[in-house]
């Protein structure tokens, strides 16, 4: 009875991560979407450990589970409350490395268990080979090394986000990658099929070998090609999370694990679409290899700078005005300055919307969460391909905080790490304005042409600040 009840509850959190996850597709209800899935885990965990019972035989340890329950609480919870909102893309990334590690942790614990059974060891000689316990050991290995590898990728990309690691590569790294891969491949195959008896130490190599290709896989990884791996890892921690879901045969475990691995995936294609990438680049870490040799290029000569009263007659007497937002809005946390800016704007009859890149600031949807907490209306932000539309004609461009994504080097130098990446056609407007604090390269290590053309202009300061003296001044004109 208790096992119905338990199967009711696992189809009731499945539900809520299916609902939620829809939710989450909105900014209006994306809020309530997380609460709900959040609810549903929640019975999903507080029934697993009051109600699993297989033959009588309940979960115990109680005192290990809710020390653990209480320690990941409190760091989850610091951590959401005090992460700063540029730090978030490195938070997100550090956690997703944790659902890898747990993931790896599960198949390292479950295997261990499977040759250390009383009898079974010897039990599974005698089995070795068929096609239970190959199925089994399959899974665990799935879950070994896709977890392994999501770990140690995420560990690097966190490192790269937070500053603490360059991008890193050497001569014959993509081949290296493949072999590692193959050898990964190689050595858990034979350890399916043939069970030899060091499969101990077999398994601990492959765990071993996997963190490593983890990081071979993410180190070169640069320029602008982190949004993909970002979210490739995201799908692989799903992915992982749902081979432990086979191996407990855990409903929800299964379901929430090929949820996270779909919605990835999905996101994965759209920004290997947005980077304008092949997937199979993706897979054996081949591109963005060259940025640790990229140079910020030569100085392209001189930038014109506009004051801020200048700026701001332009922006007042213009009929149609393009706000594009980068990192340097989330870090100036400018947002709510931003929206005011585009009220009073709007208040004058001109017409303000935003031109979002997929892949501006350093997480995907970056852009759209910032503005969002602003409650900037969901209606007035256009899509890349949409804007572009629209830039032929816009009077003028305001660029808060944006560097790659606006860099003409990304269609015009094959050389530049960024070359292929379409980008926001701002040139097409008929003046440029770029807010920035210096005349410092962005994400990608790069030197932008945009701010020495004609049509640009350049005006210097902290997002927050300027964004603030740019109100009274459109107020006063
Ligand atoms: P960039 O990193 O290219 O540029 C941001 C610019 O903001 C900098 O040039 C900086 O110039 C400026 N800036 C920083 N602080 C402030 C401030 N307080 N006020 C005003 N300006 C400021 O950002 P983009 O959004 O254009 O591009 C995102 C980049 O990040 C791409 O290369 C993308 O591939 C990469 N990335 C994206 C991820 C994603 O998922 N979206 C994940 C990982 C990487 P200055 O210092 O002179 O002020």
């Amino acid at each position: 009875m208790e096992i119905n009840i338990l199967s009711f509850i696992y189809l009731l959190a499945s539900v809520t991560f299916i609902v939620g996850l829809k939710m989450l597709s909105h900014p209006t209800t994306a809020r309530k979407g997380n609460a709900v899935a959040a609810a549903g885990m929640t019975i999903a965990i507080f029934g697993t450990i009051f109600l699993y019972n297989d033959q009588g035989e309940t979960l115990g340890n109680y005192g290990w589970i809710f020390g653990g329950l209480a320690i990941g609480t409190i760091l989850g919870t610091l951590s959401a409350k005090r992460v700063k909102m540029t730090a978030m893309p490195e938070m997100v990334s550090l956690f997703n490395g944790m659902g890898g590690a747990c993931a790896a942790l599960i198949s390292i614990v479950e295997f261990d268990h499977l040759m250390h059974l009383d009898g079974m060891s010897g039990l599974l000689m005698v089995l070795a080979g068929s096609a239970a316990v190959q199925g089994f050991l399959l899974i665990i290995l799935l879950g070994l090394i896709i977890g392994s590898v999501s770990f140690a990728g995420s560990m690097v990309a966190w490192g790269k986000l937070n500053g603490s690691l360059r991008d890193f590569s050497f001569r014959g790294q993509q081949a290296f990658n493949i072999g590692l891969l193959l050898l990964i491949l190689g050595l858990a195959t034979y350890l399916i099929v043939a069970l030899p008896s060091n499969a101990l130490l077999l398994f601990y190599i492959i765990f071993g070998l996997s963190i490593l290709y983890g990081i071979f896989f993410v180190f070169p990884i640069g320029g602008a090609d982190m949004p993909v791996v970002i979210s490739l890892l995201n799908s692989f921690t799903g992915v992982a999370a749902a081979c432990g879901g086979f191996l407990y045969d855990n409903k929800v475990m299964l379901t929430g694990g090929i949820l996270v691995g779909a919605a990835g995936t999905l996101l994965t294609i759209l920004m290997c679409k947005a980077m304008n990438r092949s997937l199979t680049n993706v897979l054996i870490g081949a591109f963005g290899g060259n940025t640790a040799t990229a140079s910020a290029g030569p100085s392209q000569g001189a930038y014109k700078e506009i004051s801020l009263s200048d700026a701001a007659v332009v922006m007042s007497y213009a009929n149609k005005v393009m706000i594009v937002p980068g990192y340097g809005l989330a870090v100036a946390q400018a947002q709510h300055a931003c929206h005011e800016l585009e009220k009073i704007l709007s208040a004058k009859g001109v017409e303000v919307s935003y031109a979002i890149h997929p892949v501006a600031g350093r997480m995907p949807g970056h852009m759209n969460v910032l503005l969002a907490e602003a409650d900037v209306s969901y209606e007035k932000l256009l899509e890349m391909e949409q804007a572009n539309e629209e830039f032929s004609t816009t009077d003028v461009v305001l660029i808060l905080g944006a560097n790659d994504v606006v860099n003409p080097a990304a269609k015009s130098d094959p050389a530049s790490p960024i070359y292929g990446m379409p980008i926001l056609d701002v040139e097409l407007a008929k003046h440029v304005i770029v807010n920035k604090r210096s005349m410092k390269p962005g994400y990608a290590g790069i030197e932008n042409d945009l701010f020495f053309r004609p049509k640009t202009s350049m005006l210097f300061g902290d997002a927050k600040k300027v964004l603030q003296d740019l109100i009274s001044e459109v107020k006063n004109s």
